[in-house]
């Protein structure tokens, strides 16, 4: 087993990682570590929850403490792009958790956040700007950094910058940088257009790929055939009956997001919703609360399924399937965490019946769905909706119900068909003949 002593790490991190309790290097820091380290461009398949931060945060602050005239000059010289402000706040966090014992100055570039701070931050010319592309392309355009000296761009959930329209935006900053700097891509997939990205981005890359099913592994799957209708009542009794006490619940919606919390909270839960039409402040406010503890339940739409980072997250709930099955693997993945044991329920509509199938070859497992008794009439009605509802459970049904969940979390869904092993992901393997493919790690 390798160990972070293993790597060229200056003692101040190494004494940082200790601190943390970091006792050795997860799979992709295991592999990413060294390339960055010898300054070769990466792109790297890893998914939030493997560790990937610290896979670039160390090596980077290494780099940077040998060669402290970098960190003499007044613009960055590294750059790290994230898709939305929690995710590079979060980054941001990592980074100055370790750059600071080192003497390395950071800034973070979000909207939402005061420009007049932030500029004032960059007039302190830290090292590393932590930034979403447009609030970073506003400072740029006001003349309050220059993006000439990096040496070092990070882009994490490449995938997701991309889902979300900001090709423009990151071909803009790519424009106001050097060629000549080290380039790492991190993505949770391994898509044709990451492919193309890393292509048009990435210098004689060394590309990595760590199982991205390796969460699913350790997350307990239990799925529900819930009518539409009854969900509101499904998940209080769930989440009553089975004494769930932090929970992180997704909609597809913001709309229905915000209906769900305002119903929650009526029924005496501290509750908040996350999700983009919210200010970025209420969003933090909801978010920081939540990892607090002060809220057992935040109900948020997928903005939060990426990136977000809980340590110890016991329980998920897909009130709603995702649009994209993808999502379906990022949003579980907030739970079972860093080896810690997760649970993820999800309550299955009349009308997502047919994505289950999608979710069953993206996950290539067949997934058990249980019907809970009062609805079974329902759904054995093909259509289900000529099927009268149950009126609301008695208390006897509730322990019934209860029981009913216990007995279904032994029909474990294992989540982790290895996706090399898949013919579609051997051809992106061999499609990738670009790169010097590192082998993903199945230990
Ligand atoms: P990330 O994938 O970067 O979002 O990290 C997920 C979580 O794993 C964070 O809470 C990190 O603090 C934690 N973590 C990162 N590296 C390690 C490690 N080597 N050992 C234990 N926990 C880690």
């Amino acid at each position: 087993m390798a160990k972070f002593s293993d790597f060229e790490l200056p003692a101040s991190l190494l004494d940082g990682i200790t601190t943390q309790g970091w006792s050795e290097p997860t799979p992709i820091q295991q592999k990413a570590i060294p390339i960055i380290l010898d300054g070769r461009d990466l792109l790297a398949i890893a998914q939030t929850g493997s560790g990937k931060t610290g896979a670039f945060v160390l090596p980077i602050l290494a780099r940077l403490s040998q060669n402290r005239s970098l960190l003499e000059t007044k613009n960055p010289c590294v750059l790290i792009l994230a898709p939305t402000r929690e995710l590079a706040l979060q980054l941001h966090q990592t980074v100055e958790m370790f750059a600071a014992p080192l003497g390395v100055k950071s800034a973070l570039l979000i909207g939402g956040a005061s420009e007049v701070i932030q500029k004032n931050a960059l007039a302190l010319s830290p090292s590393i700007v932590v930034a979403t592309p447009g609030r970073l392309l506003d400072h740029c355009r006001q003349g309050n950094l220059s993006l000439k000296g990096v040496e070092c761009l990070v882009l994490d959930e490449a995938d997701r910058m991309l889902d979300m329209g900001f090709w423009p935006d990151i071909q803009k900053i790519l424009k106001l940088t050097s060629n000549k700097k080290q380039s790492l891509l991190f993505s949770a997939t391994l898509s044709d257009e990451i492919h193309l990205l890393a292509q048009k981005l990435l210098n004689k890359p060394l590309l990595v790929e760590i199982n991205a099913n390796r969460d699913a592994a350790s997350i307990e799957q239990l799925f529900f055939k819930v009518p539409e209708r009854e969900k509101p009542i499904f998940l209080r009794d769930l989440i009553v009956d089975n004494g769930l006490e932090q929970v992180l619940i997704f909609t597809r919606q913001k709309k229905t997001a915000g209906e769900l919390a305002y119903h929650l909270k009526k029924d005496g839960f501290t509750v908040e919703a996350l999700h983009g039409d919210k200010t970025q402040a209420s969003r933090l406010r909801a978010w920081e609360a939540f990892k607090k503890g002060e809220l057992r339940l935040l109900v948020a739409t997928d903005l939060a399924s990426r990136g977000l980072d809980i340590k110890e997250l016991p329980v998920v709930i897909n009130y709603e399937l995702p649009a994209d099955s993808h999502d379906y693997i990022h949003r579980i993945g907030r739970t079972g965490r860093a080896g810690v044991k997760g649970l993820a329920y999800s309550l299955v509509g009349e009308k997502e019946l047919f994505k289950l199938r999608a979710l069953e070859s993206l996950l290539k497992k067949k997934l058990t769905v249980t019907t809970p008794e009062r609805y079974q009439s329902y759904f054995d009605n093909e259509s289900g909706s000529n099927s009268p509802l149950p009126a609301k459970k008695s208390s006897g049904e509730a322990k019934s119900a209860k029981a009913r969940v216990k007995a279904s979390a032994q029909d474990r869904v294992q989540g982790g068909a290895r996706r090399a092993n898949h013919p579609s992901q051997k051809k992106k393997t061999q499609a990738a003949d670009s790169f010097d493919y590192i082998l993903p790690d199945f230990q």
